[in-house]
């Protein structure tokens, strides 16, 4: 349902943006995968959306740190498929640590690439999106912008900070035809949740076991990790027609995590 329209997934070389990606393509789209990685692994990838879509799919290495970059990243992308009607800002990273020990350039980091950088992409592409009278932006929060866990002042900063801005701009943009939602997932089973396992080992005093089992599925009731297929299903849900009314919508899909 989403051929010949093209779309733009930031943070889409690994995890959630690659699922997303993988949608997309394989309703049709157009897609430009954007994130860091090995470049043979990031080719393959590319190629193998061209295949699912039998669409196009680029690769912008745009650092989400960058504004100049984002909006290079976009230009891109409207120059090579003819417009952007689907924009997902899904880019993130983690750090654990409490306050007064948090990396003054790990806030600084995490502000920029999981909340600034969605501000940037969004600019960039709502002309284009206004222009032709139909749009689907959606960003990845996270439960994180519901509720608080200790050590992740950044990350929670940057996610209820996601979840206000996408709000702003789905009143801002009501009457063009243009959707604005957030997607916020509990734990789902990445490598930027495999990764924070040794930090939280160390801030906390736990073993791998003890994290994954009292720290991370303690907080969600289904005891099981979401997975980016499931969250890449919604997305493209809220992509479609029928899901024009919308808007301003902050999704759970946490397995009862914000319930509790
Ligand atoms: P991941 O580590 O698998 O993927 C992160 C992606 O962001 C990668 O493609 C990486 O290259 C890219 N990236 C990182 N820094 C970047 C930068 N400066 N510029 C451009 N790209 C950059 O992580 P994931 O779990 O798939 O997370 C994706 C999003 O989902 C994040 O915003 C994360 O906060 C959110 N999220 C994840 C979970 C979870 O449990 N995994 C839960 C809720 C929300």
């Amino acid at each position: 349902f989403l051929q010949g329209k093209s779309a733009i997934v930031t943070g889409s070389t690994s995890g959630i943006g690659l699922a997303y990606a993988k949608a997309l393509a394989t309703e049709g789209a157009n897609v430009l995968i954007n994130g860091f990685g090995d470049a043979d692994a990031i080719e393959q990838a590319r190629a193998e959306l061209e295949t699912a879509s039998g669409a196009r799919a680029l690769y912008d290495p745009a650092d989400m740190t960058r504004p100049d970059q984002i909006a290079a990243m976009v230009a891109h992308a409207e120059a090579e498929f003819g417009g952007v009607e689907i924009a997902i800002s899904n880019a993130g990273i983690q750090h654990v640590a409490p306050v007064e020990e948090f990396p003054v350039e790990k806030w600084d980091a995490i502000i920029a690439i999981n909340l600034s950088s969605t501000f940037h992409l969004m600019r960039a592409v709502v002309p284009g999106m206004k222009r032709r009278g139909w749009g689907r932006i959606l960003t990845t929060a996270s439960a994180h912008s519901l509720v608080a866990s200790p050590n992740k002042s950044a990350y929670v900063a940057a996610k209820h900070g996601i979840a206000g801005l996408t709000k702003t701009l789905a009143l801002e943009v009501a009457q063009h035809g243009i959707t604005v939602n957030c997607i916020s997932p509990g734990y789902v089973w990445t490598p930027l949740v495999e990764n924070q396992i040794p930090d939280t080992m160390q801030a906390r005093g736990l073993t791998r076991e003890q994290v994954m089992n009292d720290v991370l599925l303690a907080a969600q009731p289904t005891k099981q990790f979401v997975t980016p297929e499931q969250v890449a299903a919604l997305a493209l849900f809220l992509c479609r027609d029928e899901a024009a009314a919308v808007t301003g919508a902050n999704y759970s899909m946490d397995g009862g995590w914000t319930a509790a």
